[in-house]
């Protein structure tokens, strides 16, 4: 047995709990992973407080994604004591999941861990990161680049929106940063914002189109944020969109497709194929500043991530939070 977050479910709602986990209790999978690291992003709060229906199955061990050394493999690309990482494939939502000593997976889920990176650093960028880096390379893929004006990220001190600034930043943006916590000024000027947007303008009710501000944008906020968005994105512009933690509604008219050109790119990282997660990791090994990786982590235990799932849902989370299993 190990030791377990686990998520039941009985007549009287969800309860979770630390607790030991039979190894025989494991779901199917061909390789056995000792987890170090997993982390806490937006889904795993959702899982915690049951506040969305993300769980599929209980009991439930959640955790979406997770670094650590494989122990036992029927996998031809994966033998005892490989250091690997998984993002999604349903971990922590259909399949049990990361806050936990073991899990058992899908080979084909697995990726190694990405050269350049411990164990603890690629988590710290973790699901959040790797699908700010997603966002990145939709947003190039669009054909845009940092000469063609600002980028927007809305949800800016989040975990998303965090690595977004970096990357963004470090890529030549000229970065417009939105956020709702204006004592993180001076942080997201750190990570590389050139200018702070009090989320306030970006959330009631706005125009179809609105004076032209940016060419491109990451938005992890979705609802009348994304459509205020949309309607300041310049002729020929594209926003990546990958999050809902202001709603999971559209408010938005069609007038900046049909009028300016303007591409809507959805992102998701959890049924990402293999080439593009290891051209993405690659990319985050290589692009992101480790210092600046370093400021926006904290860590916690597995003690710890029942509170800090609430504090996530509740938008009080700067940046990342790396939980140590180990
Ligand atoms: P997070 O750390 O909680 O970041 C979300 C940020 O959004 C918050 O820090 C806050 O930023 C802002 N926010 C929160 N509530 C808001 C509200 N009611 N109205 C406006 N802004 C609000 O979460 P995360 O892990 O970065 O994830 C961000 C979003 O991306 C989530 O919706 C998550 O589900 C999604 N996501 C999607 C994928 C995918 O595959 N598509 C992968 C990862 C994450 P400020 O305080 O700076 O305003």
């Amino acid at each position: 047995a190990f030791r377990a977050v686990v998520i039941d479910k009985t007549e009287a709602g969800q309860h979770v709990e630390l607790r030991m986990f039979d190894e025989a209790d494991l779901m199917d999978g061909d390789v056995t992973v000792r987890v170090s690291h997993s982390t806490l992003n937006y889904k795993d709060g959702l899982a915690l407080t049951g506040k969305a229906p993300v769980v599929r199955r209980f009991p439930m061990i959640p955790g979406v994604d997770l670094a650590g050394t494989v122990e036992t493999s029927s996998h031809p690309e994966f033998k005892p004591g490989d250091a690997v990482i998984l993002d999604g494939w349903g971990l922590g939502e259909t399949h049990l999941g990361a806050y936990a000593e073991k899990v058992r997976v899908k080979g084909d889920w697995l990726i190694p861990l990405p050269r350049g990176l411990t164990p603890y650093q690629a988590m710290a960028i973790g699901t959040a990161g790797y699908t700010a880096m997603l966002c990145l390379m939709a947003l190039e893929r669009h054909g845009l680049s940092p000469d063609r004006g600002a980028a927007i990220v809305t949800g800016a001190a989040g975990g998303v929106g965090s690595v977004g600034v970096a990357l963004l930043a470090k890529a030549g943006w000229h970065v417009i940063a939105s956020t709702g916590r204006r004592q993180e000024a001076d942080y997201l000027k750190h990570l590389g914002a050139a200018e702070i947007l009090d989320r306030s303008e970006l959330s009631g009710p706005g125009r179809p189109l609105n004076k032209e501000r940016w060419a491109a944008g990451i938005d992890t906020v979705g609802s009348h944020t994304l459509a205020n968005v949309l309607s300041m994105t310049k002729y020929a512009g594209a926003i990546a969109a990958c999050g809902l933690a202001g709603g999971m509604d559209l408010p938005a008219t069609v007038a900046p497709f049909i009028l300016r050109n303007v591409a809507l790119l959805g992102v998701d990282s959890v049924m990402t194929p293999k080439a593009l997660r290891l051209e993405a990791w690659k990319r985050l090994a290589n692009e992101l500043d480790l210092d600046k990786l370093a400021t926006m982590t904290t860590d916690i235990t597995l003690n710890q991530v029942m509170e800090a799932g609430r504090a996530i849902v509740d938008g009080k989370i700067r940046g990342r939070v790396v939980v140590e299993i180990a």
